[in-house]
C-alpha cells in the first residue's frame, strides 16, 4: 500500500502528471521528444534484424514527425531564438532521406531465379545467388 502511495506520487505531484504544468504545446513539446527518442530503438532493432547497420524508412518519418513537432513547441510556445534556430533546419536532410529512399525502393529488382527483390546495383541475388540482369541502358 505504501508502494502504491510512493508511485502515485511520483507519478502525479504538485497536482501536475509527473510534476509538468500540461497544456496542448506541452503534449507537442513531448510528442517531438517520444518521436525522438523511438526513431533510435526502431533503427536499433531494424539493425539487430538484419545483424547490419540498417536506417529505415521509419527512422527519417519519426525524424520528420519529430524535429517538427519540436519546431512548433518553439515557435509557437516558447519563442525562443536559439531553440528555433536548432530545430528549424534539420528536417531539411530527414525530408531528403525519404525521397532518395522512395527512389531506392521504385528501382529495385526482380531475380529471375527465385523472386527475390534485389537492389538496382547488385549483380547476383543476395539469396540464391543468381546472376542478375544490368538494368537496361538508357
Ligand atoms: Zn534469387
Amino acid at each position: 500500500m505504501r508502494d502504491m502511495d510512493s508511485l502515485a506520487h511520483l507519478l502525479w505531484h504538485n497536482g501536475n502528471f509527473l510534476g509538468i504544468e500540461w497544456n496542448v504545446w506541452k503534449a507537442v513539446g513531448w510528442g517531438g521528444n517520444a518521436a525522438f527518442f523511438s526513431r533510435f530503438m526502431v533503427q536499433w532493432y531494424a539493425s539487430e534484424r538484419r545483424k547490419r547497420v540498417v536506417v529505415p524508412a521509419a527512422f527519417w518519418w519519426l525524424s520528420l514527425a519529430g524535429s517538427w513537432m519540436i519546431l512548433s513547441y518553439a515557435v509557437f510556445y516558447r519563442r525562443d531564438s536559439v531553440f528555433i534556430f536548432a530545430n528549424a533546419f534539420n528536417w531539411i536532410p530527414y525530408l531528403r532521406n525519404l525521397m532518395i529512399h522512395r527512389r531506392t525502393e521504385a528501382a529495385r529488382q526482380t531475380c529471375p531465379a527465385c523472386g527475390a527483390l534485389a537492389h538496382a546495383e547488385d549483380n547476383f541475388c543476395a539469396r540464391c545467388g543468381a546472376a542478375l540482369r544490368p538494368p537496361a541502358a538508357a
